[in-house]
């Protein structure tokens, strides 16, 4: 399978070329889950593109997170000296606290979700949140408890059960945070308070908490994993075609879709060739379906090269047909292009011996290139002018590139239309 017409995928993940130059993505993602992923990390392909996903689909669990520490602070300001019994002496403390340390770093949280809720320092945001969450409700403790006022430990396990399960923040990043935290608590708690008769229970209760925030992290990390892979090879898989490994029809046809709808937006020339395998039935009725699938094969993959770029795509349109596109490209570099097309598939020398063009397996091409400004004509119009150009070179005598085009300033569509507004020229081969 090639991978170059895998970038054309307008997929949320993308690979990026030099991984998968090396190998395919279904492959890649094949391999991974059979090797699994106990540590929770992937091969760095995937991997890179797993963080962007995570990123992108933990805005909502990371807001509910927020929301969770903006409300756990007003609510316990409510209410903590009249439900909660919070000696009246501890309020203008614990009001400092909570009003000076938590409250200013859940709304600097806020900000950052609302204006960057997808990025890096969202995830540092949320670390920072964990840390002064914490250290304030540890500070809370200590001035409490020489009142004699026992502020519940159990509520840092909480805020780390709370971590673990909503920031979505990878497990490896965050378990250096929770370590550290448990270790400065028990410090703190050994030190600076004055434990009361349950204290030590108290502390066993919160490492308790620690462990379960430690589990969620770790399994609900691997269920994304796990879930994600299937999901993406999924993807995938839906869209290619299965014996070529190219492009399926539907993929194709919304890979032109969108490359149309992003040539009109920025007024870029693009061509879309059509490629037809010459004497094709003649090769299976001459040496077999099995050798004339392995023939497909390796033409596909020899097309395949020719979409390199990440808005170019290849794929089979059916049979034995496949349409190339590329984007953002001269009418020149086009015309080279679909020559270079029919060229590599000579190359490949396979014998075909009843071929009216060739000893060989041989292609024809029908070119049609739009210019910058000719790209409000329909995508369909551009796919019916490619396949009459097929047409024309196929009765011409296979083996040759007919090209087309909708030309620069050419108002009037009919004058594209074959016989060809651009001087028609065919190419005989090189035998
Ligand atoms: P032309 O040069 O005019 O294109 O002639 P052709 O024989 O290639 O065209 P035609 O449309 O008559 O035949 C296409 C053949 O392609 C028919 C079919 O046997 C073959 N074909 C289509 N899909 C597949 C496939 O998936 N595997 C194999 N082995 N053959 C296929
Ligand atoms: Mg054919
Ligand atoms: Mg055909």
């Amino acid at each position: 399978m090639s991978s170059t017409d895998l970038y054309s995928l307008n997929l949320a993940v993308s690979m990026q070329p030099a991984d998968a130059a090396q190998e395919a993505p279904t492959r890649l993602i094949q391999r991974q889950i059979d090797r699994g992923f106990v540590g929770l990390r992937f091969m760095p392909a995937l991997e890179r593109e797993f963080h962007g996903y995570l990123r992108q689909s933990s805005r909502l669990s990371r807001a509910s997170l927020i929301f969770l520490a903006v409300a756990g602070v007003l609510s316990s300001a409510l209410i903590d000296s009249s439900w909660l019994g919070l000696p009246f002496e501890l309020v203008g403390t614990t009001r400092l606290i909570q009003f000076t340390v938590m409250m200013p770093m859940a709304l600097i949280c806020t900000l950052l979700c609302l204006r960057h809720p997808s990025s890096r320092s969202m995830e540092v945001g949320i670390l920072l949140l964990f840390a002064v969450m914490v250290a304030g409700l540890l500070g809370q403790r200590v001035v409490d408890s020489q009142q004699g006022f026992d502020l519940p430990l159990e509520l840092i396990g909480a805020t780390a059960v709370a971590m673990f399960c909503l920031s979505r923040v990878r497990f490896w990043v965050q378990l250096p945070l929770l370590l550290a935290i448990a270790v400065v608590t028990v410090l703190v708690e050994l030190s600076l308070v004055h434990l009361g008769e349950s204290g030590y229970y108290d502390m066993f209760a919160t490492g308790i908490l620690f462990i379960v925030a430690l589990l969620a992290g770790y399994s609900s990390e691997y269920t994304i994993r796990w879930t994600w892979l299937n999901a993406t090879l999924l993807r995938y898989l839906s869209r290619l075609d299965r014996l070529t490994g190219l492009l399926n029809r539907h993929a194709l046809e919304s890979a032109l879709a969108s490359a149309h709808a992003h040539a009109l937006r920025e007024r870029k020339g693009y061509a879309v060739a059509m490629i037809d395998i010459d004497a094709f039935g003649a090769y299976n009725d001459h040496y077999g379906h099995q050798y004339g699938d392995a023939a497909l094969q390796q033409v596909a993959d020899a097309l395949s090269d020719h979409a390199r770029r990440p808005l170019d795509a290849c794929g089979r349109y059916g049979g034995e047909e496949f349409v190339l596109l590329w984007m953002d490209c001269g009418a020149e570099q086009s015309r080279a292009l679909a020559e270079s097309v029919r060229e590599v598939v000579e190359r490949e020398r396979i014998a075909h011996a009843e071929s009216p063009a060739a000893p060989w397996v041989t292609v024809s091409v029908g070119l049609c290139h739009v210019d910058a400004d000719r790209t409000d004509a329909p995508i369909e119009s551009v796919l019916r002018e490619a396949d009459r150009a097929l047409y024309a070179a196929k009765s011409e005598g296979r083996n040759r590139v007919v090209y087309t085009r909708y030309r620069s300033g050419v108002a009037d569509e009919n004058d594209e239309t074959l016989p060809l507004a651009w001087p028609r020229k065919t190419h005989s081969g090189t035998r």
